[in-house]
């Protein structure tokens, strides 16, 4: 026993530096959440902040993000304790190429056998597991399994199953792939226009001035805001809950307010504060350029 204690302590050591650096991630993002019925088929299955979606149709379900490696155990409870099946899940769709969004795909496809479905512009980043990242290819902690895209989408494709049909929106710029996804939903008699907002931020690092890697940004993240303003939107999502103020909507739901959700004014003013960082961020960086 006593001989066997140094070879097991190597091996604990050894398997340390084995594994890759987690990714510090904030306790939201990892905290379970109550599914919930949003609108229509609609359900919220994510975390605290990670958000996830589903769409149940009489002939499989679609799934919205698979969100960090650790999260689909998180997202198939959810879905379950919904009285859903995971295993029905037939099409897996994502927000961006982003670790906290898609890290769970490959694991969500072995489990349930779903079609993934991405961006054409974040497949690159997808199928190389991060790797080859505009901005984070040097930063292990940002890295994720590789997965295989089963089919490719440009802007404007539908995604369709049982009588439901999302569309596929390129709001690219915080990935080049960043995909805005919308849907119609009907509530008490009432169709209603639902966003799910890719991202429209600038994270800290991002070069929006002669960008080696990605020369097009500034012109596509201006490109996004437009898109952005022009979607019709009564029920205001994203890919993470503090994008559309989840929590606190959810609370107002949760005590009898049904139309907590819809949110056309919030979302208008969304998206022009996001636009008036980036302008922010832009001026600042080419003033710098130019110094
Ligand atoms: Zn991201």
């Amino acid at each position: 026993m006593i001989r066997r204690i140094p070879s097991l302590f190597c091996a604990l050591i050894a398997l340390l530096f084995a594994l890759p650096l987690a990714a510090q991630v904030p306790a939201s993002w990892t905290k379970p959440f109550p599914p919930f019925r949003i609108a229509g088929n609609l359900y919220y299955v994510g975390s605290g902040d990670l958000a996830a979606y589903l769409i149940v149709t009489p002939k499989g379900n679609i799934l919205i993000n698979s969100n960090l490696e650790s999260s689909p155990p998180l997202i198939e409870k959810a879905i379950e304790s919904l009285g859903f099946k995971f295993s029905d899940t037939k099409i897996l769709l994502i927000s961006h190429g982003h670790y906290d969004h898609c890290a769970g795909s490959a694991e969500i496809k072995r489990m349930t056998g779903a079609k993934y479905e991405v961006m054409a512009q974040d497949v690159p980043v997808v199928e190389a597991g991060g790797h080859n990242d505009f901005h984070y290819a040097a930063d292990k902690t940002m890295w994720f399994p590789p997965t295989k895209v089963d089919r490719i989408l440009h802007d404007g494709d539908t995604v369709s199953l049982g009588g439901t049909t999302l569309t596929a929106h390129l709001t690219a710029g915080h990935t080049k792939g960043t995909t805005t996804w919308t849907l119609d939903e009907k509530e008490n008699g009432r169709t209603l226009h639902v966003v799910v907002v890719g991202s429209p931020n600038v994270n800290p690092g991002y070069k929006l001035v002669n960008n080696k890697t990605y020369p097009q940004i500034a012109a596509d993240y201006r490109h996004e805001f437009e898109v952005l303003k022009g979607l019709p939107c009564d029920v205001f999502l994203g890919a993470h809950g503090v994008y559309f103020d989840m929590l606190a909507k959810y609370d107002r739901f949760k005590n009898g307010d049904k139309s907590a959700f819809i949110d056309p004014t919030g979302y208008q003013a969304y998206i022009a504060d996001r636009q008036q960082a980036f302008e922010a961020e832009f001026k600042k960086q080419s003033s710098a350029a130019t110094r």
